[in-house]
């Protein structure tokens, strides 16, 4: 495994899809899911020129943070209980998984501590799947307007992981929906809340979600290795 080529395997493959598809590569940030994986490799990757990095666990970040010895930007990407996003304040610069406003009022309750704003996106369960977190694409107008309340939070996109298909093809409509759910947000001009974040594609479907419109591609498999 060797984590510095896989990153630049993807960068290339990055401006690859963007020349074709006519984006500025600049434009799609890669976030490294690093979850479950030491501090030694997130440094590893570091090193081969990553800043940004996604975790999924409280406690797997927790840790091993203090171990990461890089100036790197985290982000956290997965299912939070309220009762741990204090572990959180002030560490990660942007929640990619609200999904509830009562998450969204303790992330507020959290940072309003610390007197700082926080970046988060709302998750969309777009594939409507009983096994995913994420409000639905009816519920997420409401839920955004709510949270554009609360005054540390700062709406700025929205994130799905859609129904796996083998076809990365068959994804295609679930990164579309995203992108038109969040056009359809920023029409509605609310304050603290700008739609400039698409958080969508993962290892084996980032680059049909870069075709969609994809700001943050959420990629841990293929360059970390495959988790236990
Ligand atoms: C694990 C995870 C990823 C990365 O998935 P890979 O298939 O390993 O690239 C992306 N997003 C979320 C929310 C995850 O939990």
């Amino acid at each position: 495994m060797n984590i510095k080529s896989n990153i630049a395997e993807i960068r290339k493959s990055i401006d690859t899809v963007c020349a074709r598809c006519g984006r500025n590569p600049d434009a799609v940030r890669l976030v490294a899911v690093s979850k479950t994986k030491p501090a030694a490799m997130i440094n590893e990757a570091a090193a081969g020129g990553q800043t940004l990095f996604g975790e999924s666990y409280v406690q797997d970040f927790l840790d091993k943070a203090d171990d990461v010895t890089a100036d790197i930007e985290w982000h956290f990407i997965g299912g939070l209980q309220s009762n741990k996003v204090k572990y959180l304040c002030g560490k990660v610069a942007m929640i990619h998984s609200v999904d509830r406003l009562s998450l969204a009022r303790e992330i507020n309750k959290q940072w309003q501590k610390i007197d700082q704003p926080i970046d988060i996106l709302i998750q969309v369960n777009i594939g409507k799947e009983e096994s995913k977190s994420g409000t639905t694409a009816d519920e997420m107008t409401s839920l955004v307007r709510q949270v554009s309340e609360l005054p540390m939070l700062r709406v700025r996109g929205l994130m799905t992981l859609p129904p796996w298909f083998e076809e990365p093809e068959q994804v295609r409509p679930y990164f579309r929906q995203l992108r038109e759910l969040g056009e359809t947000v920023e029409e509605l001009n609310l304050p603290n809340v700008e739609m400039r974040e698409l958080s969508m594609g993962m290892s084996h479907d980032y680059e049909v979600a870069i075709e969609e419109g994809a700001t943050m591609i959420r990629i841990g498999t293929a360059i970390f290795g495959a988790r236990d």
